[in-house]
């Protein structure tokens, strides 16, 4: 499976090459030419300076001295390089991942224990103020006497009488309109 991007120079000359020594009797139609040009995406002539650029994924011809290039053109090399340097970070941050840092709780509290334990007193305080808050009898006496009239929970549910606020509206529309004329 070849991933094909934007062509480079190389590539493009090589595919120029073909077509311009190419029998143009053969060529008669539009479904030639893509047929032509789907051969020269596809297929590779058993040439040794023929190749197909690692980046792009196009055919083209090293013409170089040693017959060493795996890419097209300059661009095509750049691209292969941005492609590797990305490979690499990403492998990086994956292998040196930073180890979680453990809480306060499980660096300071045996839980595994039939009874479990602090090994910090200040930091069992710290923790339990957050889930037992400790309040004074005026507060607990305002809950309770709360609990008593709406029950536990402490939710006030909000009661929706028909029409309330469209009297209320009334009336203030009314206490404006008495002013109004008292004042002049
Ligand atoms: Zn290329």
């Amino acid at each position: 499976m070849v991933t094909f991007r934007e062509p480079g120079e190389g590539a493009i000359n090589y595919a120029i090459y073909i077509v311009e020594n190419y029998d143009d009797s053969k060529l008669k139609n539009r479904e030639d030419l893509l047929n032509l040009m789907y051969a020269i995406m596809t297929q590779m002539p058993p040439h040794k300076r023929v190749k197909r650029c690692e980046y792009c994924g196009y055919v083209w011809y090293d013409d170089s001295l040693r017959n060493t290039k795996k890419t097209c053109s300059a661009e095509c090399k750049t691209g292969i390089k941005t492609l590797q340097r990305r490979m690499q970070r990403a492998d990086r941050a994956l292998l040196q991942r930073k180890p979680r840092k453990k809480t306060k709780k499980e660096i300071n509290y045996i839980w595994w224990l039939e009874y479990p334990f602090w090994l910090d007193e200040y930091e069992m305080l710290k923790h339990s103020w957050k889930y037992e808050i400790p309040k004074d009898v005026e507060v607990m006496t305002f809950i309770d006497a709360n609990n008593q009239i709406y029950g536990t929970g402490n939710r006030r549910k909000k009661v929706i009488k028909p029409g309330y606020e469209d009297t209320q509206a009334g009336q203030r529309f009314y206490k404006l309109c008495v002013n109004k004329l008292r004042t002049g």
